[in-house]
């Protein structure tokens, strides 16, 4: 993908994963252009359909699109970071996250932003005030 495109992308995303929030400066893996709606599913390859996103939330979504609501068990849109606002669907939790909607408990789920491992990089990066 262009460098002009992938810039473009990474300074609307303010350097962080739209999906987890990281930063791409604390972390050694450079970030992806992620497909919100996968090339498979017809997705392009447009600012309109690209989120930045760090290794662990793009490997976990994949061309998913949807999950099933850990709470309610029903089958649920995954968080749209072109159409939804972060802070409607997720708050944290210390370094936990936490889904305040349907939405927000499926992407948790699909996307492992739970994970042990990325808990306790954030623990380490809000140890270090970096979080
Ligand atoms: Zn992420």
């Amino acid at each position: 993908m262009d460098v002009d495109l992938r810039e473009q992308v990474r300074r609307r995303a303010a350097g962080c994963c739209e999906y987890c929030h990281l930063p791409e400066a604390h972390v050694m893996t450079p970030f992806q252009l992620e497909h919100v709606v996968a090339r498979q599913h017809l997705g392009g390859d447009t600012p309109g359909n690209l989120a930045y996103a760090c290794l662990r939330c793009n490997l976990h979504k994949g061309p998913n699109l949807a999950g099933i609501d850990p709470k309610t068990k029903k089958l649920t849109k995954l968080f749209n970071p072109r159409r939804h606002k972060w802070d409607r669907h997720f708050r944290w939790v210390g370094a936990l996250l936490a889904g305040k909607t349907a939405v927000g408990r499926t992407t948790i789920e699909v996307l492992a932003m739970n994970d042990p491992n990325r808990v306790a990089l954030r623990e380490e990066l809000i140890r270090q005030g970096l979080l």
